[in-house]
């Protein structure tokens, strides 16, 4: 930690910051589940005086910071939620919850935005404006940030930007990483039922044999990326599940397939369902099959504002220093922070938090997740400078 200097009352913090996350990590929770942990929050929000609203779409809280002067009001974003998935860290911290893990760092993402809150209390005097503490949940699937929005978060009173801050082992503790424009990808899903009709292994003549229908379409839907659409402009559709038939010598009725579609531009999103139902019903037409098709919008493109992301990219370099200040590839994973910045400018910032010395070098979604702690002072010092600033500047 002493290659990243830290204001004294952030230093202070460490031991609680570690503690939290542990006391987060051993005790995970799934999305729209995060009943402990929320409870959590909201205690800690309110003991430092913040006006507290629980229950925010089920799990969420927030917390509002009033400054010592009017001004704009900044949002800034937690996610909450852990992942069905059984831990391997073997951490002495790790989950005691069996099939339930904190593998994304979200368990992070909470302890930093609550000693955020603890440090911008204590300089009230310094703000003109609000603080909303958004701590989010179920950012894993189906997603807290829509139904918390439609619970009125942006609104009493209205906010002006929004921040979020996610840890990325990609890159080292002590180094902040971001992207003006498109950063992560939306994420789209697609079911579709290719309906034949059975009969006997040797007889296809009366059949209509769905799997082999089946094949057709998954090798055409190959096409969009690679034949429909501007080779300049990344597109992913991949089908992950496919299944069908029961036994080896009789013919599939039904195969039925799932998939995912993503994409960085919002009006080319637009033209999937189109595109895909097209494919699908005219290949299964060619073979005598019917199709059903199911095209489901899911998380928006996550945009970050040009000035917004000058703006964080200055105070990151102010934080770790330029030098650690890394601008990112955008990332065909995909966040429900996309749909804050439908609503108004912000950014998204990735800070670093593997150390290969220490062995923590697991990628997000592996049971062996884990980082390096040192990283949370410096989440902390990064949200308080962020925050300081942009209610000074605006
Ligand atoms: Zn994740
Ligand atoms: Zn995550």
């Amino acid at each position: 930690m002493s290659f990243m200097p830290v204001d004294p009352d952030i230093a202070a913090l460490t031991a609680e910051l570690t503690e939290t996350r542990r006391a987060i990590h051993r005790h995970p929770e799934l999305g729209f589940r995060e009943v402990h942990t929320a409870a959590l929050v909201a205690q800690r929000l309110r003991s430092l005086g913040l006006a507290v609203r629980e229950g925010v779409a089920q799990t969420g809280v927030v917390g509002l910071l009033q400054g010592s002067r009017s001004g704009k009001t900044v949002l800034l974003r937690a996610d909450m939620d852990a992942l069905p998935m059984q831990e391997a860290s073997g951490a002495e911290y790790a989950s005691e919850i069996p099939g339930v893990m904190h593998a994304c760092g979200h368990d992070a993402h909470t302890s930093m935005l609550l000693g955020a809150a603890r440090v911008l209390v204590a300089r009230r005097d310094r703000l003109a404006g609000n603080v909303k503490f958004v701590f989010q949940p179920a950012e894993e699937g189906p997603g807290g940030a829509r139904p918390m929005i439609e619970a009125g978060v942006m609104q009493d009173p209205s906010v002006d930007l929004a921040l979020g801050l996610h840890l990325i082992n990609d890159f080292p503790v002590g180094s902040v990483a971001l992207r003006p424009g498109p950063v992560m990808a939306s994420m789209d899903t697609l079911e579709i039922t290719v309906k034949g009709k059975g009969g006997h292994g040797a007889l296809p003549h009366q059949a209509v044999d769905a799997i082999v229908v089946a094949a057709h379409v998954v090798m055409a839907l190959q096409t969009i990326a690679s034949r429909e659409i501007n080779p300049t402009m990344p597109v992913v559709v991949s089908l992950g599940t496919i299944h069908g038939g029961f036994r080896h010598n009789v013919i599939a009725p039904e195969v039925s397939l799932t998939g995912t579609v993503r994409t960085f531009d919002e009006s080319l999103r637009k033209t999937f369902p189109e595109r895909i139902e097209r494919i699908v019903r005219q290949v299964c037409r060619a073979f005598r099959a019917e199709a059903e098709v199911r095209y489901e919008f899911g998380y928006p493109v996550t945009v970050n504002d040009h000035a917004m992301t000058s703006f964080a990219r200055d105070i990151a370099s102010e934080v770790v220093g330029a030098e650690h200040v890394r601008m990112m590839e955008a990332m065909m994973g995909s966040e429900d922070m996309a749909y804050f910045f439908q609503a108004v400018p912000g950014c998204f910032l990735f800070l670093g938090s593997s150390n290969p010395a220490k062995n923590l070098t697991a990628p997000h979604h592996s049971p062996q997740f884990d980082f390096d702690e040192a990283c949370l002072p410096l989440g902390v010092q990064l949200w308080v400078r962020l925050v300081e600033r942009a209610l000074e500047r605006h």
